[in-house]
């Protein structure tokens, strides 16, 4: 059985089949999903999700890439809110430094803020980052957070500084395409206990599927070529990276 560790099921793109993506999951052996908020005004639709689907575990945040829309006094509500509501992380949240990104230092505010707020909750985070990796480790050296840096495509020596920090890396479509030869390097030099599996749906398309909404089912194929990557057999990678989840949310059960 699979985790789905980070996919946006609330977005519209689900809206009129989630029924038929959870039921077509299901019959690839993805059994839960973490969805993680983007903006505030998500966090009521993940909570919804999360409430009538035992399959789904939610996390809540502001992502660094919708900013422009958000309001930094959101923030004085997430605390409060994710203790009421049992989440499982603080996410997504980060450093998204990609051209025309919103000015780093209001990005650096929500981050450090958020970040802060799951310290005081003992919450692990769900961490976005776009061409700022060595900036969000050295931020996240001054907290005693642990987490998952999702989507990651960074170098070995970033890996391992993540790593060091207490972090799992996010393991995604990036790795089907043939010509990622770096990140392929680096997925194949991962201990067990250091990645989880992801989808990024609906983003994130996997190789011979771009241009098309990505599912979690799809994650079946995500671990195909993991498997074949790391020589390792397909089932014994269900086993470890869902161990790796458990471990790190020790408010999972
Ligand atoms: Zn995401």
């Amino acid at each position: 059985m699979f985790i789905d560790s980070h996919c946006h099921l609330d977005f519209v793109d689900f809206n009129s089949d989630l029924d038929d993506v959870i039921v077509r999951a299901y019959a690839e052996k993805i059994q839960s999903f973490i969805v993680p908020s983007t903006t505030y005004v998500s966090w009521d639709k993940v909570r919804q999700l999360a409430l009538e689907r035992s399959s789904v575990r939610a996390a809540y945040g502001i992502h660094p890439y919708f900013l422009a829309q958000e309001k930094y006094a959101s923030l004085d509500e997430l605390e409060a809110f994710s203790e009421l509501n049992k989440a499982l992380a603080i996410g997504e949240i980060g450093l998204d430094y990609w051209p025309g990104s919103v000015n780093y230092e209001i990005q650096k505010r929500f981050l450090i803020r958020q970040l802060d707020i799951a310290q005081n909750l003992k919450l692990p985070v769900i961490l976005h980052a776009r061409k700022s990796y060595d900036e969000l480790a050295g931020i996240l050296k001054k907290f005693s957070v642990q987490g998952i840096v999702h989507a990651f495509t960074g170098s070995e020596v970033q890996a391992k500084r993540f790593i060091e920090q207490g972090f799992l890396l996010g393991i995604g479509g990036s790795v089907t395409y043939p010509r990622a030869q770096k990140v392929r390097r680096m997925l194949k030099n991962l201990a067990d206990k250091d990645f989880v599996l992801e989808t990024d749906s609906p983003d994130m398309p996997l190789s011979g599927f771009q241009g098309q909404r990505n599912e979690p089912a799809h994650l079946a194929k995500v671990a195909a070529i993991v498997a074949e990557i790391r020589e390792q057999d397909i089932s014994k990678i269900a086993d470890y990276t869902s161990v790796n989840i458990v471990k790190l949310f020790n408010n999972w059960n």
